[in-house]
């Protein structure tokens, strides 16, 4: 059975509730403070060490007592936080307001912005292996860290989120693609909704294809997920189920696809079974706190 390695962001989300939103330059009163553990990295960790996958997160925490917690939460979820070092700055952290059913955010990047190559040299990867990345750490440590993976035979997934540029290099290091819509059109230089045909997706995600045998997977929410693979394509339609809060859907598809892969299951069943754990995701309030285990994914498969 492989691993999955994960290096990636680790984020504290601080939530203010208010009635309205302040103008510019006024203060309003709030009404609660909330704390949730965050970050793409930490969630697809989370939602991978649920599963039961031997998850290891490489990343950033920063001397605060941000980090300390951070730590703590990810280590009782089973994270193996070995490769977890401490940066001299304060931990990534994203400052959210609620109000009105809407919400504004600043993100601070902090010791995210500290992976570095180096951080990625010395991880054990080996064949059979699954090494997960995503857009918030430095591109050139993802490239470092699939360069690697590739060299000792492990399998690489990237979730190019929050989309940005990347360099055609970085892109033909990635054996599996994970990304929605939105994040598709955008590397495509392309408009994309989640409406549109699948064949037009399809198309697009071909013409983005760096090899042949690259695979891509576009999640398309409540439809479910399209996959563009070496010999075939297909699609696993959504399930409908009530979905009460979306945030971290994607986290945990990408984090529970990395479970199955690693743990040498096939493509196809493995997506089926991504896309059943996100569909319970989505059912609960919160990220982590909503990564299912194998059981739960189990018991509606
Ligand atoms: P992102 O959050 O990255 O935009 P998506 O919204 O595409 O990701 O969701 C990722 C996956 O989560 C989907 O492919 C699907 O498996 C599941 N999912 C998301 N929203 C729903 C929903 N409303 N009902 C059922 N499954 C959902």
């Amino acid at each position: 059975m492989g691993r999955v390695f994960i290096a990636g962001s680790i984020n504290m989300d601080v939530v203010a509730t208010a009635d309205r939103h302040p103008r510019v330059g006024e203060t309003v009163a709030g009404k609660q403070v909330l704390y949730f553990p965050g970050g793409k990295g930490a969630n697809q960790a989370v939602a991978a060490a649920r599963l039961g996958a031997k998850t290891t997160l490489i990343g950033r925490l920063g001397k605060d007592a941000f980090g300390a917690e951070l730590r703590t939460f990810l280590g009782a979820q089973g994270v193996d936080l070995g490769s977890v070092r401490e940066a001299d700055t304060h931990s990534g952290t994203a400052i959210i307001t609620v109000a009105e059913s809407d919400n504004t955010i600043v993100v601070i990047p902090g010791s995210n912005e500290l992976v570095s190559v180096d951080d990625v040299a010395n991880v054990p990867l080996a064949k059979g292996d699954v090494a997960v990345s995503q857009f918030e750490i430095p591109l050139p440590t993802i490239a470092a860290f699939f360069t690697r993976a590739r060299e000792a035979g492990a399998t690489t997934l990237l979730n190019p989120a929050p989309a940005q540029k990347m360099s055609g290099e970085l892109l033909a290091l990635v054996d599996i693609l994970v990304l929605n819509e939105t994040e598709l059109g955008f590397l495509a230089g392309v408009e994309l909704s989640d409406s549109d045909e699948a064949a037009r997706i399809i198309d697009v995600a071909r013409g983005l294809q760096a090899r042949a045998d690259q695979t891509i997977c576009i999640t398309l929410g409540k439809r479910g997920v399209l996959t563009l693979a070496a010999s075939e394509e297909f699609a696993v339609q959504g399930r409908a189920v009530k979905a009460v809060d979306t945030t971290g859907a994607g986290d945990c598809f990408v984090g529970a696809l990395a479970s199955q892969l690693a743990d040498g299951v096939a493509l196809r069943t493995a997506l089926a079974f991504a896309n059943a754990a996100a569909s319970i995701s989505v059912q609960r309030m919160g990220a982590g706190p909503s990564m299912p285990t194998a059981k739960e994914v189990a018991a509606v498969l």
